[in-house]
């Protein structure tokens, strides 16, 4: 990776960076080169759902399904793990609250 000593704080730009140099995915369905942008990602386990917004991904232009890289996937399920035992111990309270949104940075 090139760097010119500037710090960025656009973790976009980053992202894009990184997977200019690999090679495109096809998608096996529809034919179509996927593109490289965010996407939510989505994961739902005994009755509760978290939803991962503005995650790089490979999404198909045609239906949007979105493959996501494995680096991408192990830095997600960790994340994703501490939410739902937290939401699944608001389950257990019987907490009204049944939605939250986190944001960090
Ligand atoms: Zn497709």
């Amino acid at each position: 990776m090139k760097r010119n000593g500037k710090i960025h704080h656009c973790g976009d730009a980053k992202e894009s960076d990184k997977m200019a140099k690999k090679p495109v995915p096809l998608c096996g369905e529809h034919h179509q080169l996927k593109e490289w942008r965010p996407t939510t990602f989505e994961y739902t386990e005994q009755g509760v759902a978290v939803r991962v917004p503005n995650v790089y991904a490979w999404v198909c232009p045609v239906d949007g399904e979105a493959s996501f890289t494995p680096d991408t996937v192990d830095e997600l399920l960790a994340t994703v793990r501490e939410l739902l035992a937290a939401a699944q111990r608001a389950k257990g309270r019987r907490s009204v609250f049944t939605e939250y949104w986190v944001s960090v940075g």
